[in-house]
């Protein structure tokens, strides 16, 4: 069975050049200049967007700096922000399937996941900033002796997003609700390949009665839009997800200009299988993991480490289910793996495959080009599972892509210390019925989340965050999240 398309993404589709959100108003890039983005599904263009150049960043960032001031979002009393933040999660909730189908469509997920995770995480994640942000103390007595001292809580200005192409929409919610919850106004520039999903958004925030220039969106190229962006002077904050190379070049940007900047960058996650595990039950577990949105997951298990006595009952399970996923067009009901973003993506993940082999890794699943029948267009890879030597460029690299690399271990220090040979810090696993040693190894793994017993957890109130390559500067989803976007500020006068 295929999904039909429904009528509003038709519609939402045929109004082009899709136009830039700046102050309000839906405007064509100051220079008429336009980007395609195509369906990975079938290669097929799917929309013409605005490209942004700089000049239609600096009106973007005028615009927000104007709301900033004049719109009355940032002295509205928490409570007003959060019950418009509450209509908009509303909005997004009623548009589930639309936003689901656009996402899927751009990014070439298999339909279920934006529909069942994604859309109506986005809502979530609003609600659960809007309702915090009501709860945050604003202006706190600080007591020392001699003095009437207190703590302010203010918004920054404006802040600045960027934001890369696997989770266009989720990341979004992640970022953007503490942000405004906490009265700031914002900027967005989101990846080239999968740009629609946030304009939707921003169509239904103003339906919301988000304040003119709150939700400003400009898309274009990350050269030139996202660069200018990033090297503003007009922006209070900035965050950045995407690469580490990227994640470089903004944090240079905002250095220059002392602006505080938040990198999420990519991982290498590791997942250590011990063997008292239930050994089917976790292979198909980290199969599923790996080939999660076609491995496109900054903190997926991709280097499997695990223990010797159940290592070959482990692979031939792991490849097992890996072989046996269907790989399909997103809106086929059957799909459990979709396509990679782009081609550019696909000769990227088929390059570190030969590459791997080429360092000497061998094959336990081959992978490689996958073609759909009916979908030859498609950006389509087949899963593949690697093992060789810890060193090899396919167990150090972030491929993201569906391709694990397999490695045994002896005893539990060695784990760990294969584990921690990573550059990367975002998020490892570790699969054990011994919870104590569990706890043991998930604390020595040196990253910002540690998962036991499964993999890929996401739950508000849960920072997540990275370390070493995989950023810094603070996280997402937690209660701190919040305050990164309030700006403290003292008021002190001397008693007596
Ligand atoms: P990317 O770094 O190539 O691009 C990310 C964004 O940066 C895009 O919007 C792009 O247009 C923009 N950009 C590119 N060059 C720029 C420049 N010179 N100046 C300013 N902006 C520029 O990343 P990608 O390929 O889109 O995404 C994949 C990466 O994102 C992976 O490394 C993945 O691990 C990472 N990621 C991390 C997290 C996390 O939470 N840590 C989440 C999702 C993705």
């Amino acid at each position: 069975m295929t999904t039909s398309i429904h009528p509003e993404v038709t519609k939402f589709l045929s109004t082009q050049p899709l136009q830039l959100f700046i102050g309000g108003q839906w405007t064509d890039a100051a220079t008429g200049a336009t980007l395609e983005t195509c369906d990975p599904g079938n290669g097929k263009v799917l929309a013409k967007v605005a490209a942004g150049d700089p000049a239609d960043i600096d009106r973007a960032v005028t615009a927000a700096q104007e709301a900033f001031r004049h719109s009355g979002w940032a002295a509205m009393p928490a409570n007003d922000r959060a019950v418009i933040l509450h209509r908009l999660a509303d909005l997004v909730d009623q548009h589930r399937e639309i936003l689901a189908q656009i996402e899927s469509l751009d990014v070439g997920k298999p339909l279920s996941n934006p529909l069942n995770f994604d859309i109506p995480n986005v809502a979530q994640t609003l609600r659960w900033y809007a309702d915090l942000s009501v709860h945050t103390r604003r202006r706190e007595p600080i007591a020392v002796s001699g003095f009437d001292a207190r703590q302010l809580r203010v918004p920054y200005g404006v802040c600045a997003f960027i934001f890369p192409w696997n989770f266009p929409l989720l990341l979004v919610g992640w970022n953007l609700s503490p942000a405004l919850a906490a009265g700031n106004t914002v900027v967005v520039k989101p990846a080239e390949d999968t740009p629609l999903s946030t304009l939707y958004f921003a169509s239904l925030a103003e339906q919301a009665g988000v304040p003119k220039g709150v939700i400003n969106v400009v898309t274009g190229y990350g050269e030139t839009a996202g660069a200018a962006l990033a090297k503003h002077p007009g922006i209070k904050r900035m965050s950045f997800t995407g690469s580490p190379e990227v994640g470089r070049f903004i944090g240079e940007s905002c250095g220059r200009n002392l602006v505080p900047v938040k990198l999420e960058l990519g991982g290498k996650g590791a997942a250590v299988v011990f063997e008292d595990v239930d050994v089917d039950a976790t292979a198909k577990a980290l199969a599923a993991a790996v080939t999660l949105n076609a491995g496109q997951v900054c903190c997926t298990a991709t280097r499997w480490v695990v223990q010797r006595k159940v290592y070959d009952q482990f692979v031939s399970k792991a490849a097992d289910a890996m072989s046996s996923l269907k790989i399909g067009y997103a809106f086929d009901e059957q799909t459990q793996l979709g396509p990679v973003v782009s081609e550019k993506q696909r000769q990227r993940v088929l390059g570190y495959l030969e590459r791997g082999e080429k360092e000497g890794a061998s094959f336990l699943l081959r992978g490689g080009q996958a073609s759909v029948p009916g979908h030859e267009g498609g950006f389509y890879v087949k899963p593949a599972l690697l093992t060789g030597s810890a060193e090899n460029v396919c167990a150090r690299d972030e491929i993201f892509g569906p391709v694990a690399y397999v490695l045994p271990f002896n005893d539990e220090g060695e784990a760990v210390e294969l584990v921690n040979r990573s550059t990367y810090g975002l998020a490892n696993s570790v699969w054990s019925q011994n919870l104590e040693r569990a706890h043991r190894v998930a604390e020595a793994l040196v990253a910002g989340n540690s998962w036991i017993n499964a993999h890929n957890l996401f739950a508000h109130g849960v920072p997540y965050a990275g370390c070493n390559l995989s950023g810094c500067g603070g996280g997402v989803l937690g209660p701190e999240t919040l305050l990164d976007y309030l700006r403290p500020q003292s008021v002190v006068r001397p008693l007596g």
